[in-house]
């Protein structure tokens, strides 16, 4: 028998011992399905973005820090299977489905033969202490596999957060601002020399965040910022 016919068997083994079910219905997957059955994955809000076209989330940032161009995977909405997915991606340990959505989005951006410049995927981080509590940066894994598909480098400790702020999901755009300024600093011990850079989020709102971690690396000389999110929340 051959390991792969092998490797075949003991994972329909464990399919049955168990069971992998759906994060959107819960109905058992199979075998060649991951994280989303088929009927699920069907119903993604996918934002149909490209970095060829001009888009809502490159909206976000004109007049506010030249971003080169923008993009988010799919719209997230206050109810509903990305809010949930994303959910148990931040709260739930659940950090494969960062993978899951990399290797879906990543394969779309290299078919399409876009981002071929990029060099150096750096993902927002979180603050030394935030990661330690939450034990992963919920982008990580999304931002590793997006590196992996266009063969830049991931790099995760160049751009570090320096202020603890805390959760933002309840306060308004001038609090965000207000926080998220001066949050970042470029760590000088790495003697990074990427300059064309995609900047990596979990999901995009007023765009404080990526603005103020694109400020911080822009004070390097010759920098191209490119950003992604895995999504976005719609304007209203
Ligand atoms: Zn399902």
């Amino acid at each position: 028998m051959t390991p792969k016919r092998l490797a075949k068997i003991i994972n329909e083994i464990n399919t049955i011992l168990l069971p992998r079910v759906c994060f959107g219905c819960n109905t058992q997957l199979f075998t060649e399905e991951h994280i989303l059955c088929a009927v699920c994955r069907h119903d993604v809000p996918l934002t149909d973005h490209n970095y060829l076209v001009e888009n809502e989330v490159d909206r976000i940032f004109y007049g506010r820090v030249p971003i080169k161009k923008a993009a988010s995977f799919v719209f997230f909405s206050k109810n509903g299977l990305i809010k949930n997915l994303l959910h148990w991606l931040k709260y739930k340990n659940q950090e494969q489905i960062g993978g899951f959505f990399g290797d879906w989005c990543g394969t779309l951006i290299k078919e399409r033969g876009e981002l071929a410049h990029i060099e150096a995927v750096i993902p927002v981080p979180l603050h030394s202490k935030k990661l330690k509590k939450r034990g992963y940066n919920q982008v990580a894994l999304f931002a590793r596999t997006i590196a992996e598909h266009l063969g830049a480098t991931y790099c995760d400790d160049w751009l570090i957060k320096v202020k603890n702020t805390k959760t933002q999901t309840k306060k308004g755009r001038q609090w965000r601002w207000e926080s998220s300024k001066d949050a970042f600093r470029l760590n000088h011990s790495k003697n990074c020399t990427f300059k064309q850079i995609l900047l990596v989020d979990d999901v995009i709102t007023t765009g404080a965040t990526i603005e103020s971690c694109a400020q911080t690396l822009l004070q390097q000389q010759g920098m191209e910022v490119s950003v992604l999110s895995i999504a976005i929340v719609p304007e209203g």
